[in-house]
């Protein structure tokens, strides 16, 4: 595959290999282990004198390698590891990157189990988190200190779509020598390539858009081979590497990765538009809208502005949920990206477990309603908010 060639082009034969019989891309090897023609060849192997397979623990699997390579490449990236799920691609790079005494800076809101991973197991190996919301951001320097390894964030943020500058923060970061890792699972990389922006390592769960049918659980870090050679051995020694068959659905998912997320985008920002305008709304969070406050800031990293919405509904938390239950295309579901349509309430899902001080501290309110837009029609989409809404 040629660097140049396009994204779509990337997603499709990016990694692919076709194997003696032909099968049009790589297939699915589910084995464990692999033979050798003798001793010599084993040890070649063994000592990375030549590349092959191995044992499916390590990641030396003709499967995981190759949805490997497709990842590397559609994120403009040397390399990239898979694992089996968000939450294992997110430990393994603090771990790697941080030992006891270490010190991480998170901005804004994070997924809740990164948040609890910082905040409650990290703390127990003595790895400190200074967390800072979005308004906080100004102290960014200020909390950096010689301890300090990393800087992580998502943008867009869940629920409440902010957006923060990645180069800006990346530069910050270069300058104080730390890292920046960038959460990009809601922009996927068909929106956003944070790498090209001065990110160090970009983490996917894949279990959301790269996945997309809501059907596979996996994670991913994508960057420099640098950046992912400390990581090599906490995935394999923490046994973290994701299985053959979940790397053969995600490389199927990746084909068509950037049709459905454009189409995404697309009927996004139109129910973004409609429901800014609808009597029982009172805002909508979508980077795409000019009134988003990081609108400028959107529309210079990203290129497009996703499948994922919040708006807050003109209610208390009994009344909203009456309206979430009227939605019949849209399911009451934790989770996001596929390519069926989903609606949570972030404060029964996602931000349940925070006190409501903490909650409103960080504008999630209880009339927030989240939408993942999936591939629905749009039309069908709108009509079933209406009548969900009410006039
Ligand atoms: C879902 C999610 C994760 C965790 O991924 P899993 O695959 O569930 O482990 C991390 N970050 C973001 C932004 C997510 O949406």
């Amino acid at each position: 595959m040629k660097k140049e060639a396009g994204l779509s082009t990337r997603c499709i034969h990016a990694g692919d290999r076709r194997d003696a019989k032909g099968a049009i891309h790589t297939p699915l090897y589910n084995h464990s282990t692999f033979g050798f023609p003798s001793t010599q060849a084993l040890l070649d192997v063994v000592q990375g004198r030549t590349q092959g397979s191995l044992y499916t623990r390590y990641g030396m699997n003709p499967t995981i390698v190759s949805v490997e390579e497709k990842l590397a490449s559609i994120e403009g990236a040397e390399g990239s590891l898979v694992f089996g799920s968000g939450m294992a691609a997110e430990s393994a790079t603090f771990l790697a990157h941080c030992k006891t005494g270490d010190h991480i800076v998170c901005i804004g809101d994070v997924y809740g189990g990164t948040f609890e991973l910082l905040s409650y197991n990290l703390p127990q190996l003595g790895i400190t988190t200074t967390f800072l919301l979005g308004d906080e951001l100004g102290r960014l320097e200020e909390v950096i200190h010689d301890k300090t390894r990393l800087v992580f964030f998502e943008t867009p943020t869940n629920p409440n779509m902010e957006v923060f500058d990645i180069a800006w923060i990346a530069e910050i970061a270069k300058r104080r020598g730390i890292l920046t890792v960038v959460d990009s699972t809601f922009a996927t990389p068909v929106n956003q390539h944070p790498l090209a922006l001065g990110a160090d390592l970009v983490i996917h769960s894949t279990t959301k858009y790269m996945g997309g049918h809501s059907d596979l659980t996996g994670g991913a870090v994508i960057g420099a081979t640098e950046r992912l050679q400390p990581l090599v051995v906490w995935r394999k020694n923490l046994g973290q590497v994701m299985a053959p068959e979940v790397a053969f659905l995600l490389s199927r998912s990746l084909r068509t990765l950037a049709v459905r997320v454009r189409a995404q985008n697309q009927s996004a920002a139109i129910l973004a538009e409609r429901l800014a305008k609808h009597p029982r709304v009172d805002h909508v969070n979508y980077p795409g809208l000019s009134s988003h406050p990081q609108h400028e800031i959107a529309k210079r990293q990203m290129r497009g502005f996703g499948g994922m919405l919040s708006f807050v509904f003109k209610g208390d938390a009994q009344t909203t949920a009456v309206a979430v239950d009227r939605l019949r295309l849209f399911s009451i579901a934790p989770s996001l990206g596929g390519v069926e349509s989903l609606v949570t309430q972030p404060i029964t899902t996602t931000h349940h477990g925070l006190d409501p001080a903490e909650r409103l501290r960080r504008g999630i309110v209880d009339g927030m309603v989240r939408l993942s837009v999936g591939l629905e029609d749009v039309e069908d989409l709108w009509s079933d908010l209406d009548q969900a809404l009410g006039a």
